[in-house]
């Protein structure tokens, strides 16, 4: 509408338009698209390509065009002396009129860096984050601060985490992994999973904590869910995000309170699961996996595998 108005004003001289007004009206947002470009609202993504069989991730190649090239089949070998996998995982499209490979099961990865760049750059975040270390050491349990796990956190440099010099911020992060039936859970639909990572700031306040502006979340694509060590290749990308957060820091150029930079560390504190989750995020064995038949295995590993299932039972209670 906008647009318009201004074209109606610049005909009312009657006299042909310049070509500084034609380029005007040319260069005028006609929707949403241009805000977003303008403040920057999209999230920093990396498409891998996922293998259908085994779920490995494959990176692309960015070419001087600026296509993204994946390779047609599935490179992972899983054991050394293996043959690779070798299923296909890309398709033919047609972008930018030029032929593609597109990849048929696309993992879209958002960069953590990126997003904690975007909490820290909102007015009156970082006061809010900054306040959660002040909660602890309380005789009395009433959130995740007052928990002695979180008071004896030890950081990479052998202090304590929620120990921070001038011009350092310490996060806590929680995980969550979970998979749900994107057609709902009826029967008469189809049966489908998808699996959503979710990464929930503990600094930040329970009202704010699970807004969904605040969550940082990535999708597992379906159709079904990963099998046990599958889950590796979707956890592998945050994981590397994650490691650098810890031991590295990350330094922040600008942000709201800080000017001049601020240098942002991170923990990732604790995992809130339902137990198949739990199993596949932490490594262990499947829910199915307590049972061993006597007869047919060693009694060493069944004495193993009862004390991971114990400590699994444990962390998950504690969790809770
Ligand atoms: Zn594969």
């Amino acid at each position: 509408m906008l647009k318009f108005v201004v074209q109606c004003a610049l005909q009312q001289g009657k006299s042909q338009p310049t070509n500084s007004q034609e380029q005007l009206l040319k260069d005028f947002p006609t929707d949403i698209r241009s805000v977003c470009r303008a403040f920057d609202i999209d999230p920093t993504i990396v498409i891998y390509a996922a293998c259908p069989k085994c779920s490995f991730t494959h990176k692309s190649i960015c070419t001087t065009s600026g296509i993204n090239v994946y390779p047609s089949c599935c490179q992972y070998v899983q054991y050394k002396g293996q043959r690779s996998c070798s299923v296909q995982i890309t398709k033919q499209i047609v972008q930018n009129g030029q032929s593609v490979h597109s990849p048929i099961r696309p993992f879209a990865y958002q960069s953590f860096p990126a997003f904690m760049a975007g909490l820290i750059s909102c007015p009156g975040m970082e006061e809010i984050l900054d306040c959660g270390w002040q909660g602890i050491r309380k005789d009395e349990i009433s959130d995740i601060w007052d928990a002695s796990a979180m008071r004896e956190l030890v950081g990479i440099d052998g202090k304590p985490f929620s120990i921070m010099v001038k011009g350092e911020a310490h996060l806590a992060w929680c995980l969550s992994v979970d998979w749900f039936n994107p057609y709902y859970n009826k029967a008469a639909r189809k049966a489908a999973s998808v699996g959503s990572m979710a990464l929930t700031c503990l600094n930040l306040p329970p009202s704010l904590c699970y807004k969904l502006e605040n969550v940082y979340v990535n999708v597992i694509p379906g159709p079904h869910e990963p099998q046990t060590d599958q889950i590796n290749h979707f956890l592998q990308p945050l994981v590397d995000d994650l490691d650098l957060c810890w031991t590295k820091g990350t330094w922040y150029l600008r942000t709201h309170l800080h000017p001049g930079g601020q240098q942002v560390f991170l923990a990732l504190c604790n995992s809130v699961n339902d137990l198949p989750g739990a199993r596949k995020t932490g490594g262990g064995m499947g829910t199915s996996g307590g049972w061993i038949s006597p007869s047919t295995q060693p009694s060493a590993v069944l004495q193993v595998r009862c004390q991971q299932y114990r400590h699994n039972c444990e962390s998950i209670f504690h969790t809770l």
